[in-house]
């Protein structure tokens, strides 16, 4: 049994949209019996995440989805992680596909961002994950390396990968309802910390949460986390529905 604490991870992405969704959501996670040994982090729009943290009960942490590499300045419509950290906001993710895909974010600027959030003191989600045609074409682990590599190029200390939580999110698997297998999470995290032994130190790689998110749900999971590199999930969708509840238990 692994030392690492089991870690689920709820990204609302541009949900919800009204202030009675947002109530329901809040009731559901404050109302729910979640095991003690897992830390569970929600990721509100950054509109929401102060109201939500001040609305969530206080073992529940709350991520913004994204966030700017530069503290203050002349970035119209950016969220600074120095503003994050004051705000009372703790975890960040970065590098989710959607931002990669939809907004060509490099995996180059994720890494500065991951150096720019560790530095102002923020927590990071860091996803990573290949596309269909990049795992039939046998890609994965090259691709999971490649955009692990831009930020272990910024970030390599021992104290910086504590505030790292790497999510697994192969690209076909996120909001499609086709999840990974279980033997397919296992592989590819198995590999990703073999990479980081590798390109970091063993040390880092038997401490780093490595997480899985792609069309989790309260079905899937209890398999999922019983795979020994599967460390937890994020979840998308079904985080906006009362099954969260089991995926946040799915280890107990
Ligand atoms: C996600 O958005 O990170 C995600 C994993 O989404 P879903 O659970 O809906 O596939």
């Amino acid at each position: 049994m692994s030392s690492r604490q089991f870690f689920v991870g709820a990204n609302w992405k541009l949900n919800p949209c009204s202030r009675d969704e947002k109530k329901k959501l809040i009731d559901m996670l404050n109302n729910a019996n979640f095991d003690k040994n897992t830390e569970v982090v929600v990721a509100p729009p950054t509109l929401y995440a102060i109201a939500v943290a001040d609305l969530l009960r206080k073992d529940v942490k709350v991520a913004a989805q994204n966030c700017y590499i530069k503290a203050s300045g002349a970035f119209t419509g950016e969220t600074s992680p120095t503003q994050l950290t004051e705000a009372g906001i703790p975890y960040v993710i970065l590098g989710h596909s959607e931002r990669r895909t939809l907004f060509h974010e490099t995996s180059s600027l994720v890494a500065q961002k991951t150096r720019a959030a560790i530095d102002a003191g923020l927590s990071v989600i860091l996803c990573v994950g290949e596309t269909l045609q990049e795992r039939e074409s046998g890609a994965t682990d090259n691709v999971v390396k490649e955009q692990l590599g831009e930020v272990v190029k910024l970030v390599s200390s021992e104290e910086d990968w504590s505030k790292i939580v790497v999510a697994y999110e192969p690209v076909w698997a996120i909001g499609t309802g086709k999840v990974a297998t279980s033997a397919q999470a296992q592989e590819t995290q198995k590999a990703t910390r073999a990479y980081l032994a590798s390109a970091l130190s063993p040390k880092i790689a038997e401490s780093t949460r490595i997480i899985y998110g792609g069309s989790v749900n309260d079905k899937n999971c209890r398999e999922l986390a019983t795979q020994p590199d599967v460390d937890g999930f994020l979840v998308g969708g079904a985080s906006l529905t009362p099954g969260f509840v089991n995926i946040v238990n799915a280890n107990a």
